[in-house]
């Protein structure tokens, strides 16, 4: 009987898995699927993942390789886990070893025996927070950085304050030097906090939820608990995880980016009788691997994290929970192009424990799911407490006058809620000054040089910007055509809205938040504490603004221009727009200052308009399902799309055109192929863009087709000469 052979996911591109007999004095009947081989791979030795063991292979025997070391004597992947891993690279068409290295912490993919070593952490001393008052007004950088050491009790990292302040290492040091601060080296998880919040008592509609939830707790479910902003649904998660947590076993929790606040992270670990890890990009790979470590050996209860956290390890699994599932930022858009929304579902199920997707205006994908009886609804119709949710006004711009982009209404509007010292939010999806700078002489326009598109102006700092490559120039004095016409400046930035909010409201004081006023790091945080202590009338704002934010004094929310959304290249813009727009109408008002929200469209008879208007968000869902299912689009279809790019302007369509040829003609039973065709943008930062789209019926249709089509597409000749990737259920459709 020949030996066994060692199938293993290595860390390369390409599509496979490898073979290699066992290491030297190893019984390969002894090794479990998910432990660490270091194996050769051309000249270097490589960390690899054992998926299988085989009896057979398709490359002659003498060749193989032997691996030389096995580094684990337990599955650092379980099973379950290198199953998901699996399908998702089966799914998503993305190369095992690839997808095998994005579930482990880096310090396995380097190290055989990476160690649990401390990291820094600072925190404030009682003489601190005693402190906080006084400085804050005599030195405001110290005072800063206390403030982030106070939202986190349990202690922050160098990551942590890095995203929150500009060299802040020399204040921490005079911290320190007071004795306000102290360091200490942290290998584990903050212990739970000795006095805990209470819960409180839960709403009629929280109450009905918890219930049903708990009823289903043994087993695999997928819930939708469809809440307003506000209603009450953080509460839900909590008093679940509570007795998730009583019955021994963990909570994932995944988040958006933008949502893992430190207040988040503080409401769950004030309240919860358990450590609580916390994953997201800020950590080092020394705090991530700990973080790991702490889920692996159940130490952690509750495990909180973006996206890639739906990979830790969860040896006593009880519950997932997604919070915002709608939110883009759950899937990643290069690489591996997985939905963590869609994985952690499956992953529940094969764990086969409930999952809970929780929303104010879920995905048109969930929503259908939960009308098809595939998951649960549960409704959390008011905000707990007494907020209120805001009155929509749309207010027709046709043919007005706008002073840049203001009318005159949203100025009156303005005008009354800041005599009342209520703060005001306006929202524009467009930073800088003006999208396009013209000359009124002979129509030239500031074209950028290495994408189809204009380039923005932006006055405060004298440049023409590319907002899709970055390159920038300096912004010309005359037209560099005919040397003589005036230069106008069509359109509407934030910048711009700004420079007139400063001549209309000459009294109000004005933030503007878009990546412009952020770039610098920390920046972002001083500006949301300025709008907290009120030391803000009016913000201005992209749609950093609108998500993750809570703004209590604001009680007027202005969108000046909701067209967009309607009228965009991609499908899913209207989805998106309604979900910002209400979204950012959420942050607003409290209790006793209801709010008011004012939309500005040149078309205010759109029947999308008037069901968010009138907080109608399934009718919303519902006009747009309507139109999906017309057009034979998600979520009654199945997409995938490849994008290919290239510095030859016939490149990548010449390659789509190869790949769809090579496919042979369609029958009835397999995916429309709808193109090639270049890209909306078909160049971008100098290179030529396309596109092919593929359209089913369903996914068994697509996955069937991809699966013999891609081995096609890699074997074409032009296949290495130009960039392309696959995106399985795309969300962004160029
Ligand atoms: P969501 O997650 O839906 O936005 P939260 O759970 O954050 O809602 O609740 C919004 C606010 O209402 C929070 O300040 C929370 O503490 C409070 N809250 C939630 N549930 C209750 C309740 N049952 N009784 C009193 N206050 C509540
Ligand atoms: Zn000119
Ligand atoms: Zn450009």
């Amino acid at each position: 009987m020949s030996e066994s052979i060692l199938q293993i996911a290595i860390p390369t591109p390409l599509r496979r898995h490898f073979d290699y007999r066992p290491p030297t004095g190893i019984d390969p009947a002894s090794l479990q699927p998910g432990v660490r081989v270091e194996v050769p791979f051309g000249r270097r030795k490589v960390i690899g993942l054992l998926l299988d063991v085989a009896e057979r292979t398709d490359v002659p025997r003498h060749k193989l390789k032997r691996a030389t070391a096995l580094l684990d004597t337990t599955p650092v992947v379980s099973g379950e886990l290198l199953e998901l891993l699996s399908w998702a690279s089966r799914y998503y068409q993305h190369p095992i070893g690839e997808v095998v290295q994005h579930a482990l912490p880096v310090l396995l993919r380097r190290e055989a025996q990476p160690a649990r070593r401390g990291s820094e952490h600072w925190q404030l001393t009682p003489d601190g927070l005693a402190a906080m008052e006084q400085t804050l007004k005599r030195a405001p950088k110290q005072a800063a950085l206390l403030a982030s050491l106070q939202a986190r009790p349990e202690g922050a990292n160098a990551a942590e304050l890095e995203t929150e302040h500009v060299n802040w290492r020399p204040v921490l040091k005079k911290l320190i030097d007071k004795g306000w601060v102290e360091m200490s080296l942290r290998a584990t998880l903050p212990p739970p906090s000795e006095q805990r919040q209470s819960a409180p008592t839960l709403t009629g509609a929280q109450h009905t939820a918890v219930e049903q939830l708990l009823q289903q707790r043994n087993s695999f479910h997928c819930t939708l608990l469809d809440g307003v902003t506000g209603s009450g649904k953080t509460e839900v998660y909590l008093q679940l995880i509570e007795r998730v947590l009583a019955e021994g076993r963990q909570a994932l929790v995944l988040v958006p980016e933008i949502g893992l606040t430190p207040q988040l992270v503080e409401r769950f670990r004030a309240r919860l009788n358990t450590p609580v890890a916390v994953l997201h990009s800020a950590l080092n790979d020394q705090e991530r691997y700990n973080a790991w470590l702490a889920a692996r050996e159940g130490e952690a209860g509750v495990i909180i994290g973006t996206r890639s956290a739906l990979f830790s390890p969860l040896p006593n699994p009880g519950l997932i929970i997604i919070d915002e599932e709608h939110d883009l930022s759950f899937k990643q858009q290069d690489g591996f192009r997985y939905s963590a929304r869609d994985l952690a579902i499956l992953r529940a199920q094969k764990l086969n424990i409930p999952i809970l997707l929780g929303s104010a205006t879920p995905s048109l994908e969930t929503l259908h799911n939960a009308r098809q009886g595939r998951y649960h609804h549960l409704h959390l119709p008011e905000r707990a407490g007494a907020a209120v949710f805001p009155r929509f006004l749309i207010q027709d711009v046709r043919g007005q006058k706008l002073e840049h982009g203001l009318s005159a209404q949203l100025l009156a509007r303005m005008q009354q809620h800041l005599d009342q010292h209520s703060q005001v939010l306006l929202f524009l999806n467009r930073r800088g000054f003006a999208p396009v700078l013209m000359c009124h002489e002979c129509g030239w326009h500031a074209r950028c040089a290495r994408c189809d598109a204009h380039l923005t102006v932006h006055r405060r700092q004298n440049k023409l910007r590319c907002h899709h490559c970055g390159s920038e120039q300096p912004l010309p004095e005359t037209c560099p055509e005919c040397q003589t016409g005036e230069l106008l400046h069509m359109g509407l930035g934030t910048e711009r809205v700004e420079t007139a909010l400063q001549e209309q409201f000459p009294e109000a004081r004005v933030v503007r938040i878009d990546r412009d006023t952020t770039r610098r790091k920390g920046a972002l945080q001083e500006l949301l504490r300025q709008i907290h202590a009120g030391e803000v009338d009016i913000l201005l704002g992209t749609q950093m603004l609108a998500k993750g934010h809570h703004f209590p004094d604001v009680t007027l929310v202005g969108l000046l221009d909701a067209d967009y959304g309607l009228y965009s290249a991609d499908f899913r813009a209207s989805e998106r727009m309604g979900q910002l727009i209400l979204q950012v109408a959420g942050r607003a008002g409290r209790a006793e200052r209801p709010g008011e929200v004012m939309i500005q469209t040149h078309h205010p008879d759109n029947p999308l308009l008037a069901q968010l208007a009138a907080h109608d968000y399934p009718a919303f869902a519902e006009t747009l399902l309507q139109e999906r299912a017309q057009a034979e689009l998600p979520p009654y279809a199945s997409l995938a799309l490849v994008r290919a790019e290239a510095p030859d302007p016939r490149a990548a369509l010449d390659f789509l055109q190869a790949a769809r040829d090579s496919a042979g003609p369609t029958g009835a039973d397999q995916p429309l192929l709808l193109g090639p065709v270049p890209s909306p943008m078909e160049r971008r930062a100098g290179r030529y863009r396309a596109q092919l789209l593929l359209q089913a019926t369903d996914r068994q249709t697509l996955q069937r087709f991809l699966q013999h089509w891609l081995v096609r597409i890699e074997q074409l000749p032009d296949s290495r000469r130009v960039r392309w990737s696959i995106d399985v259920d795309p969300l962004e459709m160029f």
